[in-house]
This record gives C-alpha cells, sequence and structure tokens, in this order.
C-alpha cells in the first residue's frame, strides 16, 4: 500500500490530551497507525499505561508509544509536562487538544464550582497546553494543533449551555491561536464531532428516546463512532494540511447542517 506524500506523517511526535480512552485513545490509534510516535495523556498513570499496552504492535516503522499523566486544567503541571515529555520523546510536531467533559444540568441549577470546573477543563486547558506546545513549535517553525470541538461549538440544546459555552469559545481560541502562530508556520484548527458513542455519552446512548433523536436527527442516520473521526485528525495533522488553518472540520454525519 501507498501513501500520497501529502498525506505522509510517518515519524512525526503526536501528544494527545486525554487519550486513555474514548475519541482521543482512537486518535491514539490513528496516529500510531499512521507511524506517528505517540504520547498519550490523562490524569490516571494506570489508565495510560492499560491504554497504551492496548497500542502495543500495532504501529510500523519504529513508532513509539508513550504516556505522560498530567492535569490538563493545572498551569504549572502543564509547564513540567510538555518540558518533560519534549526531554523524554523529542520535539512535539503534532498537539490534539482533546481532554474534555460534559455536565448536563439547567442553567439555574449549574453550581459556579461546576461552571469553573467545565470552563478549566474544555477551554482553559486548550489555552495551556496550547500556549506551552507553541512556545517551541514557534522556535522551530512548524507544528499542527488541533483543537477537538464539538456540534455544540455551533448549536446547543436545553441543559448543556455551559458545555457549548465552553466549546463555542474553544472554536473561537482556535482561530486565535491561528491568527497568533501562523507566521511561526503553525496551523490551528478544529475538529468538531457530532454524537459518538464513548463513555461521555453513554447516558444519553443508554436513554433510549434521546438516541432515538439523534438518530432521527443525523442525515446519516446513525451515532457516530470514534473510528468516524481518524481521517479527519489525520487529514488537519498531514501536509495536505499546510495552507488549512484557523477552521473548524465537523465530524458529525451531516447534524450541523439541518434544522
Ligand atoms: P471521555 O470522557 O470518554 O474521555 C475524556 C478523556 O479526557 C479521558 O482520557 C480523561 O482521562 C481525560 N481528561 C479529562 N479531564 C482531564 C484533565 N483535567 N486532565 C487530563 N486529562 C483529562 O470523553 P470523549 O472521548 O467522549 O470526549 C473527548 C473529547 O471529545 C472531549 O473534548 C469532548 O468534549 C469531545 N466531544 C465528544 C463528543 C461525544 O459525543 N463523545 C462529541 C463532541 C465532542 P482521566 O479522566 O483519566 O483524566
Amino acid at each position: 500500500m501507498t501513501t500520497h506524500p501529502l498525506f505522509d506523517i510517518a515519524g512525526r511526535t503526536a501528544l494527545v490530551t486525554g487519550s486513555s480512552r474514548g475519541i482521543g485513545h482512537a486518535f491514539a490509534r490513528g496516529l500510531v497507525e499512521a507511524s506517528c510516535t505517540v504520547v498519550l495523556n490523562g490524569r490516571d498513570p494506570r489508565a495510560l499505561e492499560k491504554a497504551a499496552a492496548e497500542l502495543d504492535g500495532i504501529g510500523a516503522g519504529g513508532a513509539e508509544v508513550h504516556t505522560a499523566a498530567f492535569d490538563v486544567t493545572d498551569g504549572p503541571a502543564v509547564a513540567e509536562g510538555i518540558a518533560d515529555v519534549e526531554e523524554r520523546v523529542g520535539p512535539l510536531d503534532i498537539l490534539v487538544n482533546n481532554a474534555g467533559m460534559q455536565n448536563r444540568a439547567p442553567l439555574l441549577e449549574f453550581t459556579d464550582d461546576a461552571w469553573r470546573q467545565i470552563l478549566d477543563t474544555n477551554l482553559t486547558s486548550a489555552f495551556l497546553v496550547g500556549r506551552e506546545a507553541a512556545r517551541r513549535m514557534t522556535a522551530r517553525g512548524h507544528g499542527k494543533i488541533v483543537n477537538i470541538c464539538s456540534l455544540q461549538s455551533e448549536v446547543v440544546r436545553p441543559g448543556i449551555a455551559p458545555y457549548a459555552a465552553t466549546k463555542g469559545a474553544l472554536k473561537m481560541l482556535t482561530k486565535g491561536m491561528c491568527a497568533d502562530w501562523g507566521r511561526y508556520g503553525i496551523q490551528v484548527n478544529g475538529l468538531g464531532p457530532g454524537y459518538i458513542e464513548t463513555e461521555l455519552t453513554r447516558p444519553l446512548v443508554e436513554d433510549e428516546e434521546f438516541s432515538a433523536w439523534v438518530r432521527g436527527r443525523t442525515p446519516a442516520g446513525r451515532w457516530g463512532r470514534t473510528e468516524d473521526l481518524i481521517g479527519a485528525l489525520l487529514y488537519l495533522a498531514s501536509p495536505a494540511a499546510d495552507f488549512v488553518s484557523g477552521q473548524v472540520l465537523y465530524v458529525d454525519g451531516g447534524m450541523t447542517s439541518v434544522l
């Protein structure tokens, strides 16, 4: 099998935040399969070791899998974590800001602490990790950053306003990073998944009424799978997207396009 050179990312080094499970782990798998060296991140070292073991031996051409446990909402821990990754593994070519959480509750019941937690986890994290990685990428003159947005960067439903606020702001942070760092050879884009079956959405998948609503509203007629997202990530991380920056690519079976 031959790969078109525009899509060849073999040998690059990538950090995927929040990759101990779910979408982040699928991204890590895709990058390893594309022969990248990948660093898995999350807060739980044991979960990371298990996640790394699942990717053992699937990469070709010297692709390695490493782990780096740190909390992406903690500025000093992020600075230390990125420095440690670059020292142990090598210069980062690709950063995927994927770590995130959801908290479904009506706004009138949303507490101050819950608001700060979701903002820190979904938005501040991308600023902290992005800034730390970009300090090094700008000095080297190249880099790819992909921020994992959501269809809720565009639209919102009752009971999920804080999540949508973080993902809408992440879309604008993506454009701002593109504006600031483009001249240094860094492309920054967003990837916006639709409804994807993961641990985060398990309560929704198990709610038959909601699940049927998702299938009915999605032109593709089904929930997304984590594998559905990998191609878009690999594209945004590849030379094929060297003149693509500040965009959000929605991978949602068409949902954000229909009423
Ligand atoms: P999961 O809950 O399955 O996984 C979340 C990952 O993030 C875990 O690896 C978790 O590890 C890690 N994480 C959470 N908080 C932190 C933190 N403070 N520091 C470091 N790591 C952290 O979520 P999904 O895979 O479903 O979602 C991944 C991303 O995709 C999120 O940004 C989400 O908003 C987005 N998304 C998901 C959709 C879906 O339908 N599933 C739809 C649209 C967007 P640990 O807890 O061990 O730290």
